[in-house]
């Protein structure tokens, strides 16, 4: 028999991974906050918690995920002596910090605690694509592995409990400016009557390709020289300066746009327009970060 786990919090992602859990064979009983949300979760076979310090004692292992930091907190802190000497995987978004928190607080209570941060939506948990990546205890990561591998790939990124959700978000600011340059470019053709899911079909292969040249500029980044013999600086704050004027004509919100026009004026004001784009990270990184 498989080893039990314990799913605290049925949201749309401790549903889905409940369900996981059950389909790869472990005996799963589960906990949320507000009672009714189990029912088909225990139609399949889960076994439910009438509280969550019962929850807690029914496997060794106990993955959490609610709303934020805060909520696990509300959660945990009553059952802190009950979830000594097992192990937590907190799969609740958290910034670094408070997963760093969280780890401390779970040391000091003798709790092993392993943190992550799900690349998926609940309907891809499971599925090629799902990934999850993971930080903090080592020990935790290699002996419940096989069972998290059942909700999508895991990586595990060191014993820094905060290193995880650090990927997570950096993953996500990626992926929320390039949502946003969509709707930039979306609004820029709604002014010509073309509809956002004609523009797409631009979209997606152009950004899809752009996305495979980002490797090309990363020892740029790395070691901070930004010569360049093809695409200066000077040149990209003429197209971007077009493109600003083409958006103002057609009367375009700016919002989105001028943060990029902004890093590139800074660094071409600053005297460095014969370098690169990537130069831009400059006006960006922390300034008191290892090189
Ligand atoms: P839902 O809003 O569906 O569920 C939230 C869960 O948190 C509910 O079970 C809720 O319980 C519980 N909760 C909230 N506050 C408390 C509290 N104070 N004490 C106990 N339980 C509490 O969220 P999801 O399941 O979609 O997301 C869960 C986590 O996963 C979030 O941190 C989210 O950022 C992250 N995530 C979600 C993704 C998604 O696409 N959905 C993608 C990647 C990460 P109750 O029913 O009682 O309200």
């Amino acid at each position: 028999p498989r080893s039990p786990i314990t799913v605290l919090g049925l949201g749309a992602m401790g549903r889905a991974f409940t369900r996981e859990f059950l389909g790869g064979g472990h005996p799963t009983t589960v906990w949320n906050r507000t009672p009714g949300k189990d029912g088909e979760l225990v139609a399949a076979g889960a076994a439910a918690a009438a509280t969550i310090g019962e929850a807690v004692r029914a496997s060794r292992l106990v993955v959490v995920c609610l709303l934020d930091h805060r909520s696990v907190h509300e959660a945990l802190d009553p059952v802190a002596g009950a979830l000594e000497g097992r192990a937590v995987v907190n799969l609740t978004s958290t910034t670094p910090d408070e997963a760093r928190e969280l780890a401390a607080w779970a040391k000091g209570h003798g709790i092993d605690y392993l943190d992550g941060g799900i690349m998926a939506t609940p309907d891809m948990i499971g599925q090629p694509p799902a990934s999850l990546l993971y930080s903090g205890s080592r020990t935790v990561f290699d002996e419940h592995g096989p069972a998290l591998r059942l909700l999508g790939s895991a990586d595990y990124f060191g014993e820094d409990a905060g290193l995880a959700s650090l990927y997570d978000f950096a993953l996500l600011a990626g992926m929320y400016l390039m949502f946003a340059g969509f709707s930039h470019g979306a609004a820029m053709m709604r002014s010509a009557g073309v509809p956002a899911a004609e523009f797409a079909e631009r979209a997606v292969p152009w950004l899809t390709a752009m996305a495979q040249t980002i490797p090309f500029g990363t020892t740029a980044v790395d070691t901070g020289d930004y010569t360049t013999d093809v695409q200066s600086l000077d040149f990209n704050k003429a197209a971007v300066d077009a493109i600003v004027r083409a958006s103002r004509d057609a009367g375009v919100g700016l919002d989105a746009i001028a943060p990029v026009k902004a890093l590139i004026d800074r660094q071409v004001a600053d005297g460095h327009g014969a370098e690169s784009f990537n130069r831009i990270f400059e006006g960006l990184k922390p300034v008191s970060a290892p090189p």
